[in-house]
């Protein structure tokens, strides 16, 4: 029953502005401050009503009104009128209450809750906040001199002035925080989406689509990071090819050869080390880098590879075919620029075409 009527309540609060263009977010947070404000007012009776003043008494009850009248304006008026007439109504509450009480309750410190308003939402440019900030505080220094310059009408009590003091500083922490937790959560919720968007892409541009492996272009970045002076262990490299591959797409189809790509991606990181990279270099060639191993480790690597390629059966149009690759390996010599040591292993590959395919050429 209790928590049906807090979810109606806070339903209520979230009902959307009239205009479907204005942040209801903005629109949210000025009904919490305006209800806040409201249950401000209610607690503060207690002071007005103990000093017996039928002015003061006059000033709570045309306040509590016209807080009550903003809240519900808020369901028919435009965002940017209702902030502004909150923006009067709390600096006319400061300014009476203020003259009433003077400066020691510290009722001055809501000037504050409408500046961090002011920047927080989104309804207008930067210069109208500049300017909106420099009235607010000429705001307060006025006030200042106000209080500098007359008593106060009512002289509270020491534990009166105390609970005014609390009270005040309580709501005006409260809104603040409103404020502040509405648009940074919003903020900080944007950000990380931002984040895994920017990673998301970062993946998109590095990944080949079809086969999921590396893209030439995080290949060469992969290869520009590895081959540094600074770098004294063994690197060898390979291109390989598939060959006949067009016979593949010609006899069975270009959706068949695009299966046994996906297919030679797969087999190619199962049986290499993690260590390897495997990346999609063109086409129908894979770029290999052995990191940490010499020409001979890597040669063996690869031979057990070609004869797993080889053994591969693929299935179509009710035949079963199998197709052969040929592997170019270089090592790199610790002097010789990125593109020497690729040109090497593209030399060696067309070599191995040239000798016949299904072969690694070292
Ligand atoms: P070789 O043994 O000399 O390498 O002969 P090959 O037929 O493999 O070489 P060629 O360069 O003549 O043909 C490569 C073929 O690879 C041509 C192209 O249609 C095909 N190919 C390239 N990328 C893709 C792809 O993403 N999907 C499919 N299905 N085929 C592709
Ligand atoms: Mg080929
Ligand atoms: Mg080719």
């Amino acid at each position: 029953m209790n928590s049906s009527l807090l979810r109606k309540a806070l339903d209520y609060i979230n009902k959307d502005t009239s205009d479907q263009n204005e942040s209801p977010k903005l629109i949210v947070v000025i009904r919490i401050l305006v209800l806040s404000m409201l249950f401000y007012i209610i607690t503060n009776s207690i002071i007005y009503i103990s000093i017996q003043n039928n002015i003061g008494i006059g000033i709570l009850l045309i306040s509590f009104l016209v807080f009550l009248g903003l809240f519900f304006m808020s369901y028919r008026f435009r965002t940017t009128t209702v902030v502004y007439t909150l923006d009067l109504c709390m600096a006319a509450w400061i300014v009476v209450n203020i003259i009433y009480f003077g400066w020691n309750v510290g009722v001055q410190h809501f000037i504050l809750v409408l500046l961090v308003l002011c920047f927080f939402s989104g309804y207008s440019q930067y210069t109208f906040k500049a300017f909106f900030a420099a009235v607010l505080c000429c705001f307060r220094i006025y006030l200042f001199y106000l209080c500098a310059s007359k008593e106060p009408i009512v002289v509270l009590s020491t534990p009166m002035n105390n609970y005014l003091q609390i009270i005040n500083t309580i709501t005006i922490f409260w809104c603040i925080s409103i404020v502040a937790y509405v648009f940074s959560k919003d903020s900080q919720a944007l950000e990380g989406k931002l984040i895994d968007y920017n990673n998301q892409l970062q993946d998109q541009a590095n990944t080949d689509a079809l086969t999921g492996l590396y893209n030439r272009r995080k290949a060469m970045q992969y290869l520009e990071k590895l081959l540094t002076p600074s770098n004294t262990s063994f690197t060898s490299i390979c291109i390989c090819d598939i060959d006949f591959f067009k016979k593949v797409n010609d006899n069975y189809g270009h959706d068949v050869g695009d299966i046994v790509l996906q297919n030679l991606a797969d087999i190619m990181t199962i049986t290499l080390d993690k260590n390897i990279l495997v990346a999609r270099w063109g086409g129908e060639e894979f770029l290999l880098v052995f990191s940490g191993y010499n020409g001979d480790e890597a040669f063996a690597c690869l031979e057990t590879l070609r004869s797993s390629i080889k053994a591969l059966e693929f299935k179509a149009k009710e035949t079963t075919f199998s197709i052969t690759m040929t592997f170019g390996l270089a090592e790199y010599d610790f002097s010789s620029d990125i593109d020497t040591v690729l040109k090497e292993a593209d030399e060696k590959l067309y070599m191995g075409k040239e000798n016949g395919r299904d072969q690694i050429v070292f």
